[in-house]
């Protein structure tokens, strides 16, 4: 199931989501549309709440919105990150952890103030990502990655976004944040969950 036209909106406005996914998806053979774009060329762009209780449901909710919205088929993902040591949390809460308009530095000083009393081998965590496209007709398709690590303490690295500066992967010392963009993306739950999705729409 190709989409077609092969123009995707790219339905997220997190900057830092819209750069990784571009890169992610450069060789995709589809034109994209950004929520810029959209604006730009009178399409309107829909506000969506993120009300679902899965990541799937919330990817599902953002790509059908902007799908309806513009006519055409969108792209969304939701992700976030689970700390073992919080019982999965903050998980489909990761973008507003510390509150609804909270920062990325709130939520990443919040998730180390609670995980400051865990033993360091007990720090493990992991970022979970749901990509999906969905179609103005209704149809769907969704494709799941995960990428395994650990938390620390002192933030390191200035690449990336949200919690990469507290994230290192595993088989490595250096956090997702000290990573290049292509390595990050190589082994990142966003690189993942979209290498399987290609393959779902493409091949
Ligand atoms: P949402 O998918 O828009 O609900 O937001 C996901 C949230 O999870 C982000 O705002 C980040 O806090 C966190 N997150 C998801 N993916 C990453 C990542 O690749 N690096 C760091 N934080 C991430």
């Amino acid at each position: 199931m190709r989409p077609s036209p092969s123009r995707l909106v790219l339905a997220t406005k997190n900057p830092g989501k819209v750069r990784e996914i571009l890169q992610i998806c450069s060789d995709w053979p589809v034109t994209w549309l950004t929520d810029q774009d959209a604006v730009a060329q009178g399409l309107g762009w829909p506000e969506v709440e993120e009300t679902g209780r899965t990541y799937l449901e919330n990817a599902l909710l953002k790509a059908r919105a902007a799908a309806n919205a513009t006519g055409l088929p969108a792209l969304a993902d939701d992700s976030g990150i689970e700390v073992d040591a919080l019982g999965g949390k903050p998980g489909i809460h990761s973008a507003r952890f510390a509150g609804q308009h909270a920062s990325d530095q709130e939520n990443l000083r919040l998730v180390v103030e609670r995980i400051t009393e865990v033993p360091p081998e007990a720090r493990t965590a992991r970022y979970r990502c749901i990509a999906a496209c969905a179609w103005p007709d209704g149809r769907h398709r969704w494709a799941e990655g995960e990428c395994e690590g650990r938390l620390i303490l002192e933030p390191r690295g200035s690449g990336g976004f949200g919690y990469d500066p507290v994230f290192v992967p595993q088989g490595g010392d250096r956090t997702m944040s000290e990573l290049s963009p292509e390595r990050k993306n190589a082994i990142s739950h966003r690189g993942r969950a979209f290498g399987a999705l290609r393959a779902l729409l493409f091949d």
